[in-house]
């Protein structure tokens, strides 16, 4: 982009705004204020803007938010899942569907690329304009995330061990290290690229998978590769019962504890999901250490709550967590790629296994999708609406009836009308929805390719597993066909 093509873009009188209040250190409701961007940043967040500007949008009926951060998708698989993964579980495995259940219904022949426009087709559409990409390493991937417009950290996933469930009640390890370092190795080259891609929006976050599939020498030189590009870490643990017993077999130590002693646990880690702690009912470990690890190491928690209500779990809890000082951040993990449900069962959540309403507050649903997030990347340019940020802004139209009546902007989107209202999405200035239609992609034909990819990978699913059962038998339809 030349200079000349930088625009200055004002919103005008805004009904209502989610600014960041730089001396309180939080989010604010503003009323009527205008909202200046020049380019990929923010100029102004305040009364009357009287600078010049190439293009003016009438505001008054606007609820206008930052964009969201969504810390933790997997958008290369979880659209092929709808219909089948809401009630999917191995009862054997404490209810658990990672190990043996979900990949059954994985589409191998289509590639990522449809399911991938699906996500980020949802994620655009309500409203995210930062994701954490979790999949595996992929040819397009970059020019995909490019293509979207989002603000993408490419996040390759490389472990040492897959897993195998060879009874249907026991997790194995089926190791090989070799296999690990190359993918570790392809890992940090795709990040490499991620990070010197022209567009500016894409960069990478380091992530040895699993706390139970990569040995303690991974974890050490993960750390390494990513503090020497000076890039955030995630990893997947705490977030099965079986791999909490694994861990404690294998090393005595919960998984916090032996990530911790590995020196895995500090301020730039994401741990997805940190749910089975060991004060956590399922666990009932002997120690108490965990929570108050993750506080004081600075680590950052993936929650996830839809995926895990599905088997009957759920974090215990979240307002314990903050009250701990553990910085929280939310995603989404599995479909609908949707944040505001996610901000909804978290807070349900929450205050039923608190026994209390007080538990956590809407606020700290929205900090988990926009400074929680942006703390964990080490940023303080997403997530908030201020001068200075990048210019990831969501215009919400306050006049649908489902926000109404709108006596609080956040209250109405979280509770009731979830993404059903939000209108235009600016990523890094560029408008990326339009009228609650997604620009970059064309969503219908995304959805009509996963389903095709969905149709055959069930097709496939008694080949696939070892007593021949039949995608139906093994996620049976809401109610009988006739
Ligand atoms: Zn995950």
């Amino acid at each position: 982009m030349n200079s000349t093509d930088v625009k200055t873009i004002v919103i005008r009188k805004t009904d209502w705004t989610v600014a960041w209040d730089a001396g309180k250190s939080r989010h604010v409701y503003r009323r009527g204020i205008d909202i200046a961007f020049r380019g990929n940043a923010i100029l102004h967040v305040g009364p009357e803007y009287d600078g010049p500007a190439d293009k003016e949008i009438d505001g008054r009926q606007s609820v206008v938010l930052p964009g969201l951060i969504n810390i933790h998708c997997h958008p290369y698989n979880q659209p092929t899942y709808k219909g089948v993964r809401e009630e999917l579980g191995n009862p054997k495995l404490y209810m658990s569907a990672l190990y043996d259940r979900t990949a059954l219904f994985q589409d191998h022949e289509g590639g990522p690329e449809a399911p991938c426009a699906y996500a980020l087709s949802e994620m655009l559409l309500s409203g995210v304009t930062t994701i954490a990409d979790l999949s595996p390493s992929y040819p397009g991937w970059i020019e995909l995330l490019a293509k979207s417009g989002v603000r993408a950290y490419v996040t390759p996933q490389f472990r040492e061990a897959r897993w195998d469930v060879p009874t249907g009640h026991r997790l194995d390890f089926v190791w090989d290290k070799e296999g690990g370092q190359k993918q570790f190795e392809k890992a940090l080259a795709l990040v490499d690229e991620a990070v010197a891609h022209p567009s500016g929006r894409l960069s990478g976050i380091v992530m040895p998978a699993q706390v139970d599939t990569c040995s303690a020498e991974m974890f050490q030189e993960s750390v390494k590769a990513a503090r020497a590009r000076k890039l955030p870490l995630q990893t997947h643990a705490a977030q099965s019962v079986v791999e909490f017993h694994e861990m404690t077999r294998r090393h005595g130590l919960t998984p916090i504890q032996w990530l911790d002693e590995v020196g895995f646990l500090a301020p730039d880690v994401t741990i997805g999901h940190g749910m089975f702690l060991d004060h956590h009912s399922l666990i009932h470990w002997e120690s108490r250490s965990d929570l108050g690890l993750l506080a004081k190491r600075g680590a950052t928690v993936a929650h996830c709550p839809t995926v895990f209500s599905r088997y009957g779990h759920t974090l215990e809890h979240f307002g314990s967590y903050l009250e701990a000082g553990v910085n929280m951040a939310i995603g989404t993990d599995t479909h609908p790629h949707n944040l505001w449900e996610e901000m909804r069962t978290a807070a349900i959540l929450a205050r039923v296994n608190a026994k209390d309403f007080r538990a956590v507050t809407t606020a700290d649903m929205f900090n988990a999708v926009t400074t929680g997030p942006a703390k964990a990347l080490g940023r303080e340019d997403i997530g908030r609406l201020a001068p200075g940020a990048k210019a990831d802004i969501v215009l919400v139209d306050a006049t649908h009836p489902i926000m109404r009546p709108l006596r609080d902007p956040l209250r109405s989107m979280v509770y009731t009308a979830a993404e059903r209202a939000v209108r235009d999405v600016y990523v890094d200035g560029v408008l990326r929805v339009e009228n609650g239609q997604v620009l970059g992609f064309d969503f219908a034909a995304a959805a009509e390719a996963v389903e095709q990819g969905q149709r055959r990978a069930e097709a496939t699913v008694a080949r696939r597993n070892p007593k021949g059962l039949s995608g139906r038998d093994i996620s049976p339809l809401a109610l009988e066909e006739m």
